[in-house]
């Protein structure tokens, strides 16, 4: 298993502008809103603690709409087959921005400052998916340095892949050292954290390139997808 805190993270607030759009540009000239992304922006850099745990596992075979590992382990239904397919083995991963930027933006929740809030958690969102990036991309480069292709990536419950394959995951890997749990109702802790899988194999693969956005159910109103394309 593999482990990786301290990856690259940046904020800019034009570019956050540029993509949430909206009103959000004239509001932020007024100073109390200012003030409320000001704080939010300085949270995030100082609280955002970025980190990633995983491992690849060998794949058996495929099996319908499942993919089943060398352990028996059957993880898949949605897209899953169809963007790893042709893989051998499957890298599974959790990423996270840490506790202590969710800690606050709870604090603000409780404490009524909503907008702070708001901002602060836009800004969580971004960082999580900025390791994500930045995790993908290790994983293929690793993946290549092995003279072998890696797959698009695809988490739980972005696609019409069940949230419940969560446990699988957690099953799987262990990310306590990152500070990342997973709870009955299959919610990760802290709230900013995300799992993936990426298949990897020597040959061509069901859908390399591709971004797990154009798998979401939910893309055509996703901000954060905004800002990943900026
Ligand atoms: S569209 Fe948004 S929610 Fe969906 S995968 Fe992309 S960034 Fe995540």
């Amino acid at each position: 298993m593999r482990i990786r805190r301290g990856w690259d993270i940046h904020f800019d607030t034009e570019r956050y502008l540029a993509q949430v759009g909206g009103n959000l540009p004239r509001l932020l000239a007024r100073p109390d809103v200012r003030a409320d992304w000001e704080a939010a922006l300085a949270d995030a850099r100082a609280l955002v603690e970025p980190a990633a745990v995983w491992e690849v596992f060998p794949i058996r075979e495929f099996r319908h709409e499942r993919v089943i590992l060398a352990d028996g382990t059957r993880i898949g239904g949605g897209p899953v087959v169809t963007v790893v397919a042709g893989a051998t083995e499957l890298a599974v991963g959790v990423c996270t921005a840490g506790a202590a930027v969710s800690r606050r933006i709870s604090e603000y929740q409780r404490n009524g400052h909503r907008l702070r809030a708001m901002f602060l958690d836009d800004l969580g969102s971004w960082a999580v998916d900025q390791v994500r990036q930045q995790l993908c991309r290790a994983i293929e480069a690793d993946a290549v340095g092995r003279g072998r292709r890696a797959s698009a990536s695809l988490s739980p419950g972005e696609s019409e892949w069940s949230v419940g394959d969560q446990a699988v995951i957690f099953s799987l890997l262990d990310a306590r050292p990152i500070g990342v749990t997973l709870n009955e109702s299959l919610v990760m802790s802290p709230i900013k954290s995300l799992s993936l899988i990426i298949g990897i194999g020597p040959g061509p693969l069901g859908v390399e390139g591709a971004s797990n956005c154009d798998f979401c159910t939910i893309r055509e109103r996703c901000a954060q997808r905004r800002l990943r394309l900026a």
